[in-house]
């Protein structure tokens, strides 16, 4: 019998837990299965909502369907026909600049312009920023191993491309300063099309006549998919599938150490459990303080792994009540305009069935490494912040229906210049720990493709002899 511990039951360690089972079933051995939650409900960051006829995400709303193994889990799983795809008669994003939301144009792909009519036509960007994100074309290679994010954009498109595009795209995503973001760890595509190809909006046309893209027809997937139940149904379905009362749920793991060859782990409350293999699924902070006194090096470098807080607030409004056509799916903030939402998501047009009939959901994300201390504002606060910016942004002064606030303190790594140096430097210390496996969105991607991805191969490695 192989006894498998796995720390913490948000998507990373249920993918593990189920990767777990799966290959136990295939190459027939006897698993004895543990996933210890510290909270009193699994799914971690995931959790969804069902109030009113509204269906709200507190955490994310959706994955990435580019990254596959999300995706091909969902289809194990057999809830791939629960999979909905964005509504991409919608596929707008604005972005908030000097009062007004401006189109981000046509064919823009995160950090640059492909196509040229919607980019010079475009009133998001002055005639100077244009140009400049047009010398693109003509300039040399250049930066060195690890650079940030910032000075990636700011080298080969400008400060404008980087105050208004880059830096308030990205802040949805990684919640990051881009100065501090390291590009090899987070979007190496546009590092490799530099490298190939010298101009970036030349690399990204020439990839893009060579494939089709998610969302054009042709493509089975959107880019964004997300589930019909809501984002908790995959976390349902893996819950399902695990052996019966595999899963305990409000105990916290509080101490790890190795003994006789296996892993000793006591919760919080004093219960003790033996295991040969151990797989940790949580927060890397969380990993570096089990992990303190079996290897202080790795704890240290586990633990320099930073993290930033985000909060969600989610409005219900009547539709007639709404001013703006809400053409889009949402809208991003420069951090250049001082506001503290740095993204609003028109949730009910982005996916169908997010809000009842005659009425709109609206979500909007604040905090990130930039703007840490909203999170200590109480509801009151919040609310009233994303309901005076909203006003501003999309005209509405009506009182919500619904009202929804989520804190998510420390909760999405901030992978800085030098992150992959120091994952593959964790990674080797890990290895010296037989039995002991680490996986999570600290490590290699922070999405939940990534983290379902990290989850399975931390499974794989612990059920192979
Ligand atoms: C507001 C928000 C929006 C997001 N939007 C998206 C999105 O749209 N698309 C996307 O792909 N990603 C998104 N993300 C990122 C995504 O949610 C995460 O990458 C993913 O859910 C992380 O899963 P995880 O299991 O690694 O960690 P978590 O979800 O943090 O789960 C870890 C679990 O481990 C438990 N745990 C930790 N330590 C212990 C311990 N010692 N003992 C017992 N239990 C422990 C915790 O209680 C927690 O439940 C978003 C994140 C946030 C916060």
């Amino acid at each position: 019998m192989l006894s498998v511990v796995v720390v913490g039951g948000g998507i990373t360690g249920l993918a593990a837990a189920h990767r777990a089972t799966e290959l136990a079933r295939e190459r027939g051995i006897e698993l004895d299965l543990k996933v210890i939650e510290g909270r009193g409900r699994l799914g971690g960051t995931i959790a969804t909502e069902r109030v009113d006829g509204f269906l709200v995400e507190a955490g994310p709303d959706s994955f990435l369907s580019e990254k596959p193994w999300a995706l091909a889990l969902c289809r194990r799983l057999g809830i791939e026909p629960k999979l909905v795809r964005t509504d991409d008669r919608f596929r707008k994003v604005f972005v908030w600049h000097h009062g007004r939301l401006h189109p981000l144009p046509d064919g823009f792909q995160l950090l640059a312009p492909t196509r040229l009519l919607p980019f010079a036509t475009s009133s998001l960007f002055s005639w100077r920023g244009k140009l400049r994100m047009a010398a693109d074309l003509l300039l040399p290679r250049g930066g060195g191993d690890d650079e940030s994010l910032g000075a990636f954009v700011r080298r080969r498109l400008g400060r404008e491309a980087l105050e208004r595009v880059a830096q308030p795209l990205v802040a949805g995503i990684y919640t990051a300063d881009p100065d501090e973001l390291s590009l090899a760890a987070t979007m190496p595509r546009f590092l490799e099309t530099e490298r190939r190809h010298r101009s970036l909006i030349l690399g990204l046309r020439r990839a893009l006549r060579a494939t089709p893209q998610p969302g054009t027809s042709g493509a089975r997937w959107s880019l964004f998919v997300t589930l019909a139940d809501g984002m908790e149904a995959l976390v349902r379905a893996l819950a399902e599938r695990l052996p019966d009362s595999s899963v305990a749920l409000g105990q916290r793991v509080a101490s790890l150490e190795r003994s006789a060859g296996r892993w000793r782990l006591a919760t919080a409350d004093g219960v003790r459990v033996d295991a040969h293999r151990v797989i940790v699924a949580g927060e890397s902070h969380g990993a570096a303080r089990l992990l303190r006194s079996v290897d202080p090096t790795l704890a240290t470098l586990l633990g320099e792994i930073e993290y930033a807080g985000a909060a969600t607030v989610s409005l219900g409004y009547r539709r007639a009540e709404v001013p703006h056509p809400l053409d889009g799916f949402g809208f991003v903030v420069p951090r250049s305009e001082g506001k503290s939402i740095l993204a609003g998501t028109f949730s009910s047009v982005k996916y169908p069935g997010r809000a009842p009939d005659g009425h709109v959901l609206l979500r909007c994300f604040l905090g990130g490494a930039l703007d840490a201390r909203v999170l200590e504002e109480d509801d009151a606060q919040l609310l009233s912040r994303a309901r005076s910016e909203l006003r501003e942004a999309l005209g509405i002064t009506a009182e919500p229906v619904l009202s929804r606030i989520a804190r998510w303190p420390a909760s999405m790594p901030q992978y800085r210049v030098g992150h992959l140096a120091r994952v593959e430097t964790l990674e080797r210390h890990a290895l010296k720990l037989p039995g002991l496996h680490l996986a999570g969105g600290a490590y290699r991607g922070v999405g939940i493709a990534d983290c379902v991805r990290s989850g399975e191969a931390a499974a794989e490695a612990a059920l192979t002899p």
